[in-house]
């Protein structure tokens, strides 16, 4: 037996998973599958910073497309950290695609003129 907060949405619902997976306390069904998710791939959304290479001291924020296995958010930081990005970028903007074939892209996250 397994417990868990739901953090799929504000309502955080409490999640118990016993060992079939059964998940009881969810209010919808993203509940169930996020739980399942939770205790056999965890998955995560990553926030980070490229650099602008075409203005001083500048940083844009990107964030990858759809969540990626935990085991992977490091590696997937260390692809981030050696792109940059030159100036005018627009929201949605792909910096790199299929980070690591995990199948999420790096997207931009802030429009810079
Ligand atoms: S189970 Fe559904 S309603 Fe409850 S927190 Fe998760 S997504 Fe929200």
């Amino acid at each position: 037996m397994k417990e868990l907060t739901c953090i799929v949405c504000p309502r955080g619902c409490r999640l118990t998973i016993d060992d079939e997976l059964n998940v009881t306390g969810n209010f919808c069904p993203r509940g169930a599958q996020y739980a399942k998710d939770e205790l056999t791939n965890p998955k995560r959304m990553i926030t980070s910073f490229v650099r602008v290479k075409n203005r001083k001291d500048t940083v844009c924020s990107v964030k990858t497309s759809c969540s990626v296995p935990k085991g992977k958010i490091f590696d997937v930081m260390n692809e981030i950290a050696k792109v940059g990005v030159d100036a005018p970028t627009h929201i949605g903007d792909v910096v790199i695609k299929d980070v690591l074939g995990t199948g999420a892209d790096i997207i931009i996250t802030k429009n810079i003129d």
